[in-house]
C-alpha cells in the first residue's frame, strides 16, 4: 500500500484517552504542550505499538481465561457479547443451543401419536421428520448463520 500519509489508523492519547488520527497534532496543541518533536515522535510510535499488542492480544480470547475470572454467568455472558461486539473472536465457547428448552423428546411424539391414532389422521410423516433429526437441527443451523451475520 502506498504510504502518502493519508492512510492513518486513529490512535489513543494515553493522557486524556481520546481516539484521534492526528495523535502527533493533538500532543502539540493539548496534552503535551511544549514537548520536542522527538517526545512528540516517541509517544506517537508508543501508541501505535499499542494499537498493534491490543490486536494481536484481543483478536482471539479464550472462553476458558474469560469463564476464569468472572463469578457469574451473566458476567460471562456481558463479557463475550461486549468482545465479539467489538470484533474479537472467543475460541473453545461452547454450543449455544445446549439450553434449547424447544426440542422434544422422541417418546412425547410417540405417546401423542398412539393418542390422536384413534382421530385417524396420518400422522406418520411428522415424527418421522423429528427422528432424522431435521426438527431438532433447524434451530441450530438458525443460530450459527446469524453468529456468522454479526461477525
Ligand atoms: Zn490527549
Amino acid at each position: 500500500m502506498a504510504s502518502d500519509g493519508k492512510h492513518r489508523m486513529k490512535l489513543a492519547c494515553k493522557y486524556c484517552f481520546k481516539m484521534t488520527d492526528r495523535l502527533s497534532g493533538h500532543l502539540r496543541q493539548l496534552c503535551r504542550k511544549g514537548a520536542d518533536e522527538a517526545e512528540i515522535l516517541a509517544l506517537v510510535q508508543e501508541a501505535r505499538a499499542t494499537v498493534r499488542k491490543v490486536a494481536s492480544n484481543l483478536s482471539v480470547v479464550r472462553y476458558q481465561y474469560l469463564k476464569a475470572g468472572v463469578d457469574s454467568d451473566r458476567s460471562l455472558d456481558f463479557f463475550i457479547g461486549f468482545l465479539e461486539s467489538k470484533g474479537c473472536f472467543i475460541r473453545d465457547k461452547p454450543s449455544e443451543t445446549q439450553s434449547s428448552s424447544t426440542e422434544i423428546p422422541v417418546e412425547e411424539v410417540q405417546k401423542k401419536e398412539k393418542e390422536e391414532a384413534g382421530v385417524q389422521r396420518p400422522t406418520s410423516r411428522v415424527p418421522a421428520a423429528i427422528g432424522a433429526g431435521i426438527v431438532e437441527t433447524s434451530p441450530l443451523v438458525r443460530g450459527r448463520s446469524a453468529k456468522f451475520r454479526d461477525v
